[in-house]
């Protein structure tokens, strides 16, 4: 006999999560069988808990549970043996329990015993009368017994079994994690997840070879596995083309990438549809019991799909790159929430200075975001996240209410500027952008042509003729286009001649570097030249000192804006900083 081990047996037993589970007719059928095969009025499913006796099923009992203490099914259980008791009030063990004492005198109980061979309970018989049991009366017993286990782990398994795969999914992994947490916390493994196809392989393959493809895909990946990892380590089928599982324990790092390239190497090309597959790893350590399970699977697929750009196929999780992920994910998340509350989002504005005069003719309106819990969030991070988002559209167009509010209360106190605003390359397929525009310039008491747009050199690169045409419309209305950041896209002059703009803005990257030598002297200088020659009207951005401003001035440079000047302000230190300088040149 096995020695008795209570609590790997009450662990078997949670883990089937059978106590306290309803009735179902499938126990039910089973435990009438039983009665009626003894002729007896009571049967039941017995489970046995640390302290108590619970019925799962039960034939003419009206508890759900009983005392454990000197219940025969508990002794079924701990025993994994059948046992008959003639006469509970003969019997010195039993003749107080709690069975005898409401008049039970017959029980025969089968255990219910798990593949691994802990006992969980009994199906047993009650009569009110002593009595004995047949040989046939017990085997048939055991046999109701087995049935019921088999039921047991049938719908255990229900659930947690791929259907496709044949491996067990996700849920059970989850479950194989907490365990492992369980029995062996604090301890550093590595989860590895397999992507069989990335989401485009996916509907390509189905459009072209039905949903069968998927299937095929899965079946075979899921033997070539079984075989690489062999009985002792089990896959998981996480996800519709995702595997995983846990790394051996103690393993060298270098060798065991070697092994999961090879590993890669026989999924790509070991089945039917080695042209397609594309499989990917990414591997992901976590310390057991700390990390929840659902994190672990997580944080490995995230790895796999920065095996994206690894020359290898496998991906490590780096903590950096996913806290990069996840902040991009919630600023995405947290955007729309900001765009309806005035306290989050405002604009701040800097000077355009002309460089000849060094008067200020105009304002640059650059979005703040203050997020409630991270603070300050710069639209140098912001923008690119929402810009080629649906977000852009509100985006823009709050941009554009508050600052041709701002602009036409300012022009209404006599300053006499313009207002640039940025724009995204999202906002030029709007359809209906220009007309919007117009509206709100009506609505503010602001001319067309004291606003202009700034859009980025990519940004017009992007979608070509849609673009030009929302652009000819603002230039034939009489609003300003500049191209911003002008040197980093990789346009071609040819390009940018086609576009509406009258104004170029050389990148603070160039003005930043002129100072460094003569060649990136040369640059600026080749910019600027070439960019009057083509007609446009020169800004330079990011000038920080007066000797860049001085040299850019001495270049022919038209406008200016820089930390030199000033730092973007909010509306109010505008009129103020406005204000002192009318001054310094009415004195001039
Ligand atoms: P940008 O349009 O090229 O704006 C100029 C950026 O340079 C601003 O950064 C400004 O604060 C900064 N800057 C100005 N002078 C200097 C200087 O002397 N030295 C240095 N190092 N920097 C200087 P900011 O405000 O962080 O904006 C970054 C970018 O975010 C902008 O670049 C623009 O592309 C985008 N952005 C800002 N506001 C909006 C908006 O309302 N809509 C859109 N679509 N994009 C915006
Ligand atoms: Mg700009
Ligand atoms: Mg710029």
């Amino acid at each position: 006999m096995k020695t008795f081990d209570e609590s790997g047996r009450l662990d078997a037993l949670r883990r089937l999560n059978l106590l306290d589970t309803p009735p179902s007719e499938s126990f039910d059928r089973i435990t009438r069988m039983a009665s009626q095969i003894f002729d007896l009025p009571i049967a039941a499913v017995s489970l046995t808990d640390s302290d108590r006796q619970w019925f799962k099923s039960r034939v003419g009992v009206a508890h759900t549970s009983i005392p454990r203490d000197a219940a025969p099914c508990a002794a079924v259980a701990e025993s994994t043996e059948t046992i008959v008791v003639p006469d509970l009030l003969q019997d010195p063990r039993y003749a107080n329990s709690v069975l005898a004492s409401q008049g039970v005198r017959f029980y025969a109980g089968a255990p219910l015993t798990t593949r691994e061979g802990f006992g969980l309970g009994a199906l047993c018989v009650l009569g009110m009368e002593p009595k004995t049991a047949t040989a046939s009366q017990m085997a048939a017993l055991t046999d109701l017994a087995q049935m019921v286990m088999a039921q047991i782990e049938l719908q255990h398994a229900f659930g947690r079994v791929d259907p496709i795969s044949g491996l067990a999914n996700r849920v059970q992994f989850f479950d194989d994690l907490d365990d492992l947490g369980r029995d062996d916390p604090g301890r550093t493994r590595q989860v590895v997840l397999v992507e069989l196809a990335g989401h485009e392989q996916l509907t390509e393959g189905i459009r072209v070879l039905g949903s069968d493809y998927v299937d095929t895909m899965v079946q075979e990946a899921a033997r070539t596995l079984r075989k690489l990892l062999g009985a002792r380590r089990p896959a998981y089928h996480v996800a519709a083309t995702q595997f995983a599982f846990l790394a051996p324990l103690d393993t060298d790092q270098q060798a065991y990438m070697a092994q999961l390239a090879g590993m890669l190497g026989l999924l790509r090309t070991d089945g039917t549809f080695r042209f397609v597959t594309n499989a990917k790893i990414g591997v992901a350590p976590f310390v057991t019991g700390e990390s929840s399970p659902a994190d672990v699977l997580r944080t490995a697929y995230s790895a796999a799909l920065d095996a994206r750009f690894s020359q290898t196929g496998i991906g490590i999780y780096a903590l950096a790159e996913d806290n990069a992920h996840r902040r991009r994910f919630l600023l995405l998340e947290e955007f729309g929430a900001a765009l309806e509350d005035p306290e989050q989002l405002r604009l701040v504005y800097q000077p355009r200075v002309d460089l000849a005069t060094r008067r200020c003719v105009g304002a640059e309106a650059l979005l703040r975001w203050t997020h409630p819990r991270l603070g300050e969030i710069s639209p140098a991070e912001f923008i690119p996240i929402i810009e080629k988002t649906s977000l852009a559209r509100s985006t823009t167009a709050s941009v554009i209410e508050m600052g041709l509010g701002q602009l036409g209360a300012w022009r209404k106190q006599g300053m006499d500027i313009n207002l640039s605003i940025n724009i995204s390359a999202t906002n030029l397929s709007e359809t209906d952008f220009a007309q919007r525009i117009q509206l709100y310039l009506l609505k503010h008491g602001v001319r067309p042509e004291m606003l202009e747009l700034e859009v980025t050199e990519s940004a017009v690169m992007e979608d070509t003729s849609r673009a030009i045409e929302q652009l000819v419309t603002f230039d034939e209305a009489g609003i300003g286009i500049a191209i911003d950041d002008f040197g980093t896209g990789h346009s071609s002059l040819a390009y940018l001649q086609r576009l509406p703009a009258k104004i170029v803005k050389i990148d603070q990257s160039f003005v930043r570097d002129m100072m460094l030598g003569k060649r990136e002297r040369t640059l600026v200088r080749s910019m600027i030249s070439l960019s009057h020659e083509l007609g446009y009207c020169v800004v330079a951005e990011g000038i920080e000192t007066s000797a860049t401003g001085d040299l850019l001035t001495a270049m022919g440079c038209d406008e200016g804006q820089g930390y030199y000047f000033a730092h973007p302000m909010e509306a109010a230190d505008f009129e103020r900083w406005f204000a002192g300088e009318s001054l310094v040149h009415a004195a001039a």
